[in-house]
């Protein structure tokens, strides 16, 4: 019997987002490609989203035999957390990871410890567990542009930097989606209303670079998708518009931690200008929902912008 929690959404053209069950309901998605009896997940949360995903096959009518990829965006712990221990259960799966994320994912020593310099080892550990390696002959090494074959369906990986210097996404042809990770931002369904999809950048440490990440938008509206598959949250369709906001909103949280370079409490002050930020944003989308909501939802993400937007102003000369 699958877990009761299991929330899934098909969106046809063999496409089914996973929630991954990390920190609440529709935060966190694996997304999973069924063609021609051939089954690929794409990002997998963390070690106790495994046994949904294992669910998922199951009432999808996929034998864990049958999976082939685990296709992991980047290897930030929301994403691949999971992927040593999903791994076990799929005999057949090969890993594919960007030449900078495999090595991590082999031996994650350091991963480890860079999740636990952003979260605090307590949080860390509540969220992520031990974290296990992918044995290294399961691990393939994807060039960019290089295609795999899924049933004959072919998944492209493309790099995308900017979020992240390990990260690429997967483009999907058959379906003109593009399976993004974190390279198109965060647009959870929740913040959703009349006047359509919410999207921002996610710049968490310790790789934010805004020129990539506006590369990396227009590399993916560069494919002319119909439809894109963000981990946090699945599919979002108004592209043309959602990518002027993006490109925008880079800007906007650039500026945001310029103005407060010189600030004495500039951790606080970056927090306080990125919550009024989404506040006023959210509100001129329509979100109807008042403002302890609105902090409910971006709460994690205005901490986590923050430190990396820090962590890029740091750079700076
Ligand atoms: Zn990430």
């Amino acid at each position: 019997m699958p877990e009761a929690n299991l929330r899934m959404t098909d969106y046809g053209d063999g496409i089914t987002a996973i929630d991954t069950d990390l920190l609440r309901p529709y935060f966190d998605a694996s997304h999973l490609v069924v063609e021609n009896g051939r089954a690929a997940f794409i990002d997998c949360g963390v070690n106790d989203s495994v046994p949904l995903l294992l669910d998922a096959l199951v009432s999808k009518n996929v034998d864990p035999a049958d999976v082939d990829y685990l296709l992991l965006t980047h290897v930030h712990l929301d994403h691949a957390g999971g992927a040593g221990l999903l791994m076990k259960s799929l005999p057949n799966a090969k890993a594919v990871l960007h030449p900078r994320g495999a090595p991590h994912m082999i031996d994650p020593a350091k991963l480890i410890k860079g999740a636990q310099a952003v979260y605090g080892e307590n949080e860390y550990f509540r969220q992520y567990g031990n974290i296990e390696a992918i044995p290294e002959a399961r691990v393939v090494v994807a060039g960019h542009g290089e295609e795999f074959l899924l049933g004959g369906r072919v998944l492209q990986s493309i790099y995308t930097e900017g979020h992240a210097r390990h990260h690429h996404c997967f483009y999907d042809a058959a379906a003109a989606a593009v399976f993004t990770g974190d390279s198109f931002g965060v647009s959870y369904r929740e913040l959703d209303t009349d006047k359509g999809e919410f999207i921002f950048p996610t710049t968490t440490p310790v790789h934010f670079d805004p020129p990539e990440a506006h590369k990396a938008i227009d590399t993916i509206m560069g494919f002319e998708p119909r439809q894109l598959f963000l981990t946090h949250y699945s599919r979002i369709t108004e592209l043309q518009r959602l990518a002027t906001d993006l490109h925008r909103r880079v800007d906007d949280f650039v500026k945001l931690v310029t103005r407060h370079a010189d600030s004495e409490n500039r951790t606080a002050d970056v927090h306080a200008s990125m919550y009024d930020y989404f506040i006023h944003e959210i509100r001129e989308h329509g979100f109807t929902g008042g403002d302890h909501a609105i902090r409910d939802i971006i709460g994690k993400d205005v901490v986590l912008n923050t430190m990396g937007l820090e962590f890029w102003l740091d750079q700076q000369h």
